[in-house]
């Protein structure tokens, strides 16, 4: 059927802000549930989900440091943002009825479980959405790099990362009207362009691994349907 899948197993990275909504700050229940709803289509279809979320709506540890915190306290800061976001997904996805595991990479008992790969591999094989908080754990990291790090980890065809524009530019398309949109590139091309969709470390991680990274427009209703069904919108960066 039309309906098969291209990739078994996806890492998803939702960002912060996209959890934002239209908001300046915190978390928009109507963006949750219609998270919550396409990441069901996925499931519905067989396709495994690992999800990453980000924590710049709540904190970032570099915007911290500008306001004059320790720059460590304030990356602390943004991976606990990541586990209050985690939460706020996993209850939503539950209440849509999907299965759902939230680990972290900070332990911390009774709250969320801690990160364990072959844990999380094996719900992920069972149905689970499993979804990676807190980062990497450390410091001076990106939740995108920890989003490419979990996805090479656990295996995935394929990091998602959703965003708000429809996908990697030459230029800033909000602010240049001329910015053209790139339909793929290579990791080695990102580098030399510097592009900034992600930071070094997350494209260097991808590219000593060959894991296809594929940014596209969360906002777009359907669109994470379609790239997991092998849909080419956005733009793909891969070998
Ligand atoms: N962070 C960190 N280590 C990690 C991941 C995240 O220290 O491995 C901190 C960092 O301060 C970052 C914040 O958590 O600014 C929120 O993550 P990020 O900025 O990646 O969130 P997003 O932009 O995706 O919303």
């Amino acid at each position: 059927s039309d309906r098969t899948p291209k990739y078994k197993r996806i890492l998803l990275k939702l960002s912060g802000e996209a959890l934002m909504g239209e908001m300046d700050f915190g978390i928009d229940p109507n963006v949750l549930d219609r998270m919550a709803l396409e990441i069901g289509q996925l499931r519905g279809i067989g396709v495994q989900v690992g999800l990453v979320v980000g924590g710049g709506n709540l904190f970032r540890g570099a915007a911290l440091q500008k306001a004059g915190l320790d720059r460590v306290t304030g990356d602390h800061m943004g991976m606990l943002a990541t586990v209050m976001n985690g939460l706020a997904m996993r209850d939503a996805l539950e209440r849509a009825n999907i299965s759902t595991t939230l680990m972290s990479a900070i332990q911390m008992s009774g709250v969320v479980e801690h990160y364990d790969r072959r844990r999380s591999m094996r719900l992920l094989e069972q149905g689970d959405v499993v979804i990676f908080a807190a980062g990497t754990g450390n410091p001076f990291f990106t939740t995108d790099s920890a989003a490419c790090l979990r996805g090479i980890e656990v295996e995935a065809d394929v990091v998602f990362k959703a965003t708000k524009v429809d996908g990697v530019y030459d230029s800033d398309p909000v602010k240049n009207p001329e910015a053209v949109k790139y339909n793929s590139l290579t990791y080695d091309e990102v580098l030399e362009k510097k592009l900034g969709v992600m930071d070094l470390t997350a494209i260097c991680l991808c590219r000593d691994h060959d894991m296809p990274v594929r940014v596209f427009n969360m906002n777009q209703a359907g669109s994470l349907l379609t790239v997991t069904l092998g849909g080419a919108d956005g733009t793909l960066i891969e070998k």
